[in-house]
């Protein structure tokens, strides 16, 4: 692992009150992408909330397990069936310390968030909830936390029931306490916007849904790389997020639930690695968390992914946050001179996000005018369409920062919205 702390900066410079700063360009070199150019010019990434690069160890882990151990896991026998099945329980080990789970059984991989709520609406949903009862999400939740509730909605006649969010994109808690009654079964909401950047009040809101007898699902993929999370303090009932956002690889992902609301949940899929006993009568299943693992799991992807998780514990996420809320306060000061542009999301507690429109020049403008200049910005509804609609715009541009974002970076950002400003004004 490269040296990522250096007691050479200044807290001024990276924006912690650390003796020991935050080294950003010790972490660049980590992160082998980063060094290309995009139509002549550098690279300047600001699309980590979509998905963030992976660093040099998350590549080299992969690589080693593909090369020297790879094998399936946990049927085998043979020594290399072994050893892949270390390095893949092991990752689950890093993957419930990361979230002070009690306990890694209660960590299942999925393919990502996404398929974690899909497991959580269709399994727990489909056992636990009738015709009429109600499920509460905010305004803010990207797709991923609506269109499993829909389905619900379809099969047994559940009512989905929206807590609204003010201008600023804080959430309403009063709507929030006047819309939980005995009927709310389960409560979805994200822990930090994607689309606005807003961090949720989450222990209140899981208190509070807990008073009245409802359950909370967390979707976290949002705050897990830039927060401690801690889903005991936090009393979640299920916590859900993606590796991909916290520089490991795609296709996996883990549902964190309390145990014995799990081992309430049927499978949701059928097949090998899931069960106990087969006949061709019936199937009797494994013990969470294999029961919700059907098939070979995405093995080198969950190495990958716990070595992300050592990546960031290596860096300590104190670290990050302040790094990223520097970065913020300082892209946020520094668009405030652009008159046509307008930030959409100012809430009182925000992560690093910044979406914004601007008078004229539609997003998908300002994202192919950035992109001329290697600036990478996400330009569109977020997959969190009915929040675009609160806001009466029909897409935003976003950046969004990562570890790896510099004050540079940000500059050559606020200088090409200048630059689409006098083309658009
Ligand atoms: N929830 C939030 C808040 C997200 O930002 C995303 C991805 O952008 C998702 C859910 C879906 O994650 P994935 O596509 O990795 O399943």
């Amino acid at each position: 692992m490269s040296v990522v702390l250096s007691a050479h900066d200044t807290p001024a410079q990276s924006g912690s009150n650390s003796i020991l700063a935050f080294d950003v360009e010790a972490v660049r070199r980590d992160f082998p992408i980063l060094t290309q150019q995009i139509h002549g010019k550098p690279l300047v990434y600001l699309d980590s909330a979509a998905s963030a690069q992976k660093p040099r160890q998350v590549l080299d882990a992969m690589n080693e397990a593909h090369e020297c151990y790879y094998s399936n896991v946990h049927r085998g026998i043979h020594s290399l069936s072994q050893t892949a099945t270390d390095h893949f329980e092991a990752a689950r080990e890093k993957v419930a310390r990361f979230i002070n789970a009690p306990s890694s059984d209660q960590c299942i991989f999925t393919r990502g968030a996404t398929e974690s709520i899909n497991v959580v609406a269709s399994s727990w949903g489909r056992k636990f909830l009738r015709e009429g009862d109600e499920i509460l999400i905010s305004a803010m939740e990207h797709h991923a936390n609506i269109v499993p509730w829909h389905f619900l909605k379809e099969q047994i006649g559940i009512t989905l029931k929206i807590i609204p969010i003010d201008d600023n994109g804080d959430l309403d808690m009063e709507a929030f306490d006047s819309l939980l009654t005995e009927r709310t079964k389960l409560v979805g909401v994200t822990h930090i916007s994607n689309a606005l950047g807003t961090i949720n009040p989450v222990r209140d809101i899981i208190r509070k849904a807990h008073d009245a007898g409802a359950l909370v699902l967390v979707d976290g993929c949002q705050a897990a790389p830039h927060a401690p999370i801690d889903v005991q303090e936090l009393d979640a009932d299920f916590y859900v997020f993606s590796s991909h956002k916290v520089y490991g690889p795609t296709g996996i992902g883990v549902l964190y639930g309390k145990a014995d609301i799990l081992r309430d949940m049927p499978p949701h899929q059928g097949g090998g690695e899931m069960i106990d006993i087969v006949t061709f009568e019936g199937s009797t299943y494994k013990d969470i968390p294999h029961r919700f693992e059907a098939g070979t799991p995405a093995i080198v992807e969950a190495i990958g992914f716990g070595a992300a998780i050592d990546y960031i514990n290596a860096i300590g996420k104190e670290h990050i946050a302040a790094h990223e809320a520097g970065l913020l306060a300082y892209a946020q000061d520094a668009v405030s001179s652009i008159k046509s542009l307008r930030i959409i999301g100012q809430a009182r507690e925000k992560a690093s996000i910044l979406s914004f429109v601007m008078d004229e020049a539609h997003p998908h403008d300002i994202g192919t005018i950035l992109d001329r200049r290697g600036i990478a910005v996400r330009v569109g509804h977020h997959c969190a369409q009915p929040l675009m609609q609160r806001f009466n715009v029909s897409a935003t541009a976003r950046a969004s920062f990562g570890i790896y974002n510099t004050r540079t970076e940000v500059d050559a950002f606020v200088e090409a919205l200048e630059k689409v400003q006098d083309l658009f004004g």
